[in-house]
């Protein structure tokens, strides 16, 4: 069992691929979201997401209720921590999440 750790994908490839985009560092004028310790869903489904396997911070798009909201997974010590965004309406988040994946957005 792996415990109660939140699901992480994973690329299991022949090792140079990677099918998962890799968000740039983020722009200087990145927007800053208000990454939050819970969300109001207690479901969700993950839609998409960036590489969660060569990087230390990934990024899921989740989607409940209607609404889409992000999930930000990061490395610290041995742990996973997780937060959220605020939850938007389905086309405002996908446009935050083309930020995330081109850096406009962090
Ligand atoms: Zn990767």
């Amino acid at each position: 069992m792996a415990g109660h750790a939140p699901s992480r994908p994973r690329n299991r490839g022949s090792g140079s691929g990677c099918l998962s985009p890799h968000p740039p560092p983020p722009a200087v004028d990145a927007v800053r979201l208000d990454w939050r310790a819970s969300v109001q869903f207690d479901r969700c489904r993950v839609a998409a997401w960036t590489c969660a396997e060569h990087l230390r911070v990934w990024y899921e798009l989740c989607r409940a209720g209607g609404l889409v909201f992000l999930r930000r997974t990061h490395q610290r010590g041995g742990h996973l921590v997780v937060t959220y965004s605020e939850a938007w309406v389905e086309r405002r988040g996908v446009e935050m999440w083309a930020g995330v994946l081109s850096g406009r957005v962090r």
